[in-house]
């Protein structure tokens, strides 16, 4: 057994039921995990849980990270389905639609910052007592890119994201002491469905910016995101894991 392995960890992954989220869920099952998906999209969640099950224990749970009841009851749930909470994936996200900042729908905006920081901020809540009370823990927000640099025609997915990294910031040095380590990953493009809410011109532009001249798998996320779920993660806290194909700036 080496500090990679996470059998007897459970873990919540968040947007757990497609994308990154699920090859998150496959790699922490393929290393001993137990996992609880919770997602706003119940059949997707359902057709994952199907495609999982042969790897381990996968509890789901049917969750919108902006509503603060919903959360809650899918922490309690969780904890009672396992017993206890040991590792939090915040995954779930949006990209919202492109435009200029001063031609940004309102709506838009908030759906967006709701979804993508709130989101995280309230899981957070809902989770951490758990894994205060389990004594160890590792939790691992997925930013973005975005959050570092400014995505042009992305100001409220890059606003969240950067929030995204305050509050990892924030959270790392609260529970510094506690045996809980608290990191984000900021990637770059990744080829998952989330591509479809934008342009083909937005997604040429990203791609030209990376210097591997490829968007990244979702295996290769997964990749790091479980070490950052693992022991062997032991002396990084509060900080900012790039992925992104060695890409300086947008
Ligand atoms: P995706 O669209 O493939 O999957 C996102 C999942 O989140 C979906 O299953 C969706 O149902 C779920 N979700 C959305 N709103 C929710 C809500 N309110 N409550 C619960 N679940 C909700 O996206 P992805 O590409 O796998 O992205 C995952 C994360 O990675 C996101 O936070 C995204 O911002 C971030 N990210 C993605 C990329 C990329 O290029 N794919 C790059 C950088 C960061």
């Amino acid at each position: 057994m080496n500090n990679l392995d996470l059998t007897n960890q459970t873990a919540v992954i968040t947007g757990g039921a497609r994308g990154i989220g699920y090859a998150i869920a496959q790699r922490l099952l393929q290393s001993g995990a137990s996992v609880s998906l919770w997602d706003v999209d119940d059949a997707a969640l359902q057709s994952a849980k199907a495609k999982l099950t042969s790897l381990g224990d996968v509890h789901t749970a049917k969750v919108d990270v902006t509503s603060e009841s919903s959360t809650q009851a899918a922490a309690d749930a969780t904890a009672a389905h396992f017993g206890y909470i040991s590792v939090v994936v915040n995954n779930a996200g949006i990209a919202g639609t492109n435009a200029k900042t001063w031609e940004l729908d309102v709506t838009d905006w908030r759906r967006v910052v709701d979804i993508d920081l709130t989101g995280v901020f309230l899981v957070c809540r809902a989770t951490i007592p758990y894994l205060l009370k389990n004594g160890y823990g590792r939790v691992v927000n997925i930013a973005s890119v975005a959050g570092k640099e400014g995505n042009p025609n992305a100001a409220h997915y890059s606003a969240a994201k950067a929030g995204v990294i305050g509050l990892t910031k924030s959270l790392g040095k609260e529970l510094a002491t506690s045996n809980i380590c608290v990191n984000c990953v900021t990637p770059a493009v990744i080829e998952t469905d989330i591509l479809k809410q934008l342009t083909q011109q937005h997604i040429d532009y990203m791609r030209s910016k990376i210097p591997m001249n490829r968007f990244g798998k979702v295996e290769e996320a997964a990749s790091l995101v479980g070490w950052l779920c693992s022991a062997d993660c032991s002396f990084s806290t509060g900080a900012v894991f790039d992925l992104t194909g060695g890409r300086a700036t947008y």
